[in-house]
């Protein structure tokens, strides 16, 4: 009974009782047995949709209301704004609810009044490099999704910040949450918590596999599910979960219901969903489509690109994609209709898997193997992957049962596939953190914030984390570490006079959150300039640190990037390698493709054409031009503490990327409410600086911005106009009321 929770504060039985929460689930009830409310840690390990956001809400609470101030670490973004949301329904009692992402250089000064604080792990160890003084004051930090820690790239960091805050803070409660993994007693071992392990779940799954005409599930059974004459197996599911269930004399019993599909490329995805809106469109009625077709228009709204369109047209089907390469607003439409069952089926690549709680009647998980780049081919997906996403299935109070099927087209597979995912246990997670690359970073920042002065005492840190609970002896750990400080040490980063000290530019690296190879990079490629940099050459430089993600050469680009090289050889800051240096030149060719990407944003080429060009989404020139930004602001710290004369330079490039200008519009983009086309539209009208726009005609305007009259108006007011109303000026029929 929710009644009976120790050490949380009183409002909170009502409040659940309001939110339809009557008792715990069992494994809630474990976790507070456990003592989750009363400062114990704890390691959660259950499955996906089990509740565990109310294990880590109780353990905030309760530590709020003991005078503490709690934080919950989230591995992704998207996620971040999701549990603020849902934070935020505790500030009626009045507790403060802060959320913290983006920008690494500052120490979040305004977060010290909130009582409850919501951050990626990457904020955080940038709170912590930044010196945070209210770090201390953390009593409860909450870890979700800890068995990324098993992630290559992000893991690390996640477990280093952790033991960092572990150090920071004596008596700390740590709360970490993993979905249902092999190995969860290590996790419980290193954190010296108490361990919850349970496959309890709110709503039953049945798992199984499609293959001919029937599903096979987990249990020895089979049901007939047919594929009709040239439909896709995928579709048949669908249709087949659409199909409303009916008694033997017709009535329904069970409405329909709808569909996740989950595919291995964004380009799947958009593919997938333009088909089973064919398959969708005969089960809606005319109420639905209306309103999927209100949906449609506010995609369209959101931005005039391909994808966008593709996206509207699948939703008037009652289909939706789903990927990390939608804009946010995109994402938010489809997830919101989805939920309100206006949407029948998404197709998705794995990252709505990671969180986004998004349940549906059935899963299908279609591909279960990817494109693995370092690997060189196809490569199946884990295990935790699959049941994470299988975990999805079912809505608790809605369906019956949740059900998660994969699909085979030949016996081998469908046996092939009980064995590797219904029936396989998922697999340990292991820690990354003894690679280099995550120890240039950490070993930097752990030496630089001081926790760590001496080699010995780096080492005993090191102790700290799980890489050290999984492993007998230190020698890999050791060995690793040595080689990190001589590399951080050659480039002036660390000295080792006595113990180890970080230089000035090491602290400024460590503050801005880079890579010190992508600085070393930066700054041989700066000092390697002899003349003023081009954005081209700087573009590239920045795109070639491990600190911005690769575009990949498609088939047949090598020729065309190879050809451009030679080309615009003299802009590149520092030495292109040869071609005989295959895999450094291939690297310089795909941060080159990277490069004319963002000059093409930084001349105004269209979105459209941009997305075209490159083949990828609107939502991944928004992450390349913000790296971008990110790390050549960092160039400008950087040059500035050398004391290299580019600056100007390089932060043009940034302002021109940030805004996808060419230089001559920069002034007219520091309007509020003037974009890139807008700025363009005054400048070839001959408006073509603040001061000119501040003078100019008010009609000219009007005229020049071809938009409704109240942007106009809104523009001038921004700008300063000495009259901003515009009687008597006719606005213009074909008003586009938005800038891209
Ligand atoms: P997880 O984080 O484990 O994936 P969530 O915490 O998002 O799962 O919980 C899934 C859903 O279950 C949420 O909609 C939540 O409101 C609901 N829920 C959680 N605990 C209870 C409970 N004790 N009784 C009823 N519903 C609950």
């Amino acid at each position: 009974d929710v009644a009976e929770i120790p050490a949380v504060p009183e409002w909170l039985p009502e409040h659940l009782q309001a939110a339809g929460i009557e008792s715990l689930y069992p494994p809630q009830a474990e976790a507070v047995e456990a003592g989750v409310t009363e400062g114990e840690n704890l390691v959660a390990s259950i499955p996906t949709a089990s509740g565990k956001t109310l294990i880590a809400e109780l353990a905030m609470l309760a530590s709020v209301a003991r005078g503490g101030k709690a934080l919950y670490i989230v591995p992704l973004r998207a996620l971040a704004s999701e549990k603020h949301a849902e934070f935020e329904q505790f500030e009626q009692y009045g507790l403060d609810v802060g959320v913290s992402t983006g920008n690494y250089e500052s120490e979040g000064g305004w977060l010290a009044g909130k009582d409850v604080i919501v951050a990626t792990s990457e904020k955080v160890d940038s709170l912590v490099r930044n010196g945070a003084p209210w770090l201390e004051e953390l009593t409860c930090v909450v870890a979700d999704e800890v068995h990324l820690v098993d992630d290559g790239e992000r893991g690390p960091t996640l477990e280093v910040t952790l033991a960092k805050l572990r150090r920071i803070t004596a008596d700390l409660q740590t709360v970490a949450l993993s979905a249902t993994i092999g190995n969860a007693g290590q996790l419980a071992d290193w954190l010296d918590a108490e361990l919850l392990d349970s496959d309890w779940r709110p709503i039953d799954l049945k798992k199984g596999v499609h293959y001919g005409q029937a599903l096979h599930l987990e249990d020895g059974s089979q049901r007939e599910l047919r594929v009709r004459d040239g439909e896709k197996q995928t579709a048949a599911i669908v249709r087949d979960t659409l199909e409303p269930d009916r008694d033997e004399d017709g009535t329904i019993r069970e409405d329909g219901g709808s569909s996740l599909v989950f595919v291995n490329s964004r380009r799947n995805a958009e593919a997938a969903a333009g088909r089973l809106a064919g398959v969708v469109e005969e089960f809606l009625d005319a109420e639905e489509r209306e309103a999927l077709a209100d949906v449609a228009a506010e995609i369209r709204d959101v931005s005039d690109t391909e994808t966008s369109d593709d996206l509207a047209d699948a939703v008037e089907g009652g289909a939706a994609f789903h990927h990390a390469g939608l804009s946010r607003g995109h994402r938010e439409l489809v997830e919101d209709a989805f939920r309100d069952r206006l949407i029948k089926v998404v197709s998705a690549t794995p990252t709505l898997a990671a969180g986004v709680n998004t349940p549906s009647r059935r899963v299908i998980v279609r591909d279960w193997r990817r494109y693995d780049g370092t690997a060189g081919g196809m490569t199946p997906l884990s295990v935790l992957e699959v049941h994470q996403m299988m975990g999805r299935a079912g809505r608790p109070g809605r369906d019956p049962y949740g059900e998660a099927v994969l699909t085979a087209s030949s016996h081998d597979e469908l046996d092939e596939l009980f064995e590797r995912y219904v029936w396989a246990e998922p697999e340990p997670v292991r820690s990354k953190l003894a690679a280099e690359p995550a120890l240039r970073t950490h070993v930097l920042a752990t030496v630089a914030s001081g926790f760590a002065s001496t080699r010995e005492g780096l080492l005993e840190f090191l102790e700290a984390t799980l890489y050290a609970t999984q492993t007998d002896g230190r020698d890999r750990l050791e060995e690793v570490t040595d080689e990190v400080i001589a590399y951080l040490e050659r480039n002036g980063f660390l000295t080792r006079d006595e113990g180890l000290t970080a230089t000035n530019l090491g602290h400024t690296v460590s503050r801005l959150y880079l890579d010190p190879m992508s600085a070393a990079e930066i700054i041989d490629g700066l000092e390697a300039a002899d003349d003023r940099p081009t954005v081209l050459g700087l573009y590239q430089l920045v795109a070639r640190t491990p600190d911005m993600y690769e575009l990949y050469l498609r088939s047949g680009e090598d020729e065309e990037y190879t050809m451009l090289a030679y080309e615009r050889e003299e802009e590149f800051l520092g030495p292109m390698p040869s071609e005989f240096e295959d895999e450094r030149f291939d690297d310089w060719l795909s941060a080159l493709k990277t490069a004319r990407l963002l000059e093409d944003w930084a001349s105004e080429l269209d979105e459209d054409e941009i997305t075209d060009r490159y083949g990828i989404g609107p939502g991944d020139i928004r992450g390349k031009v913000e790296a971008a930004s990110w790390l050549l602001g960092a160039a400008e710290s950087l040059g500035g503490e050398l004391g290299l004369e580019w600056t100007p330079a390089i932060r043009q490039a940034r302002t021109r990327v940030e805004d996808g200008v060419r230089e001559e519009l920069l002034d007219l983009v520091s309007v509020r409410g003037v974009g890139r086309k807008r700025a363009r539209r005054l400048y070839d009208a001959g408006i073509d600086d603040r001061a000119a726009l501040r003078e100019a005609d008010k009609s000219a305007v009007l005229a020049a911005l071809r938009g409704r009259r109240s942007t106009a108006e809104t523009i001038l007011e921004n700008v300063g106009h000495r009259d901003p109303s515009m009687d008597g000026v006719e606005p213009d029929p074909e008003a586009a009321p938005t800038d891209g």
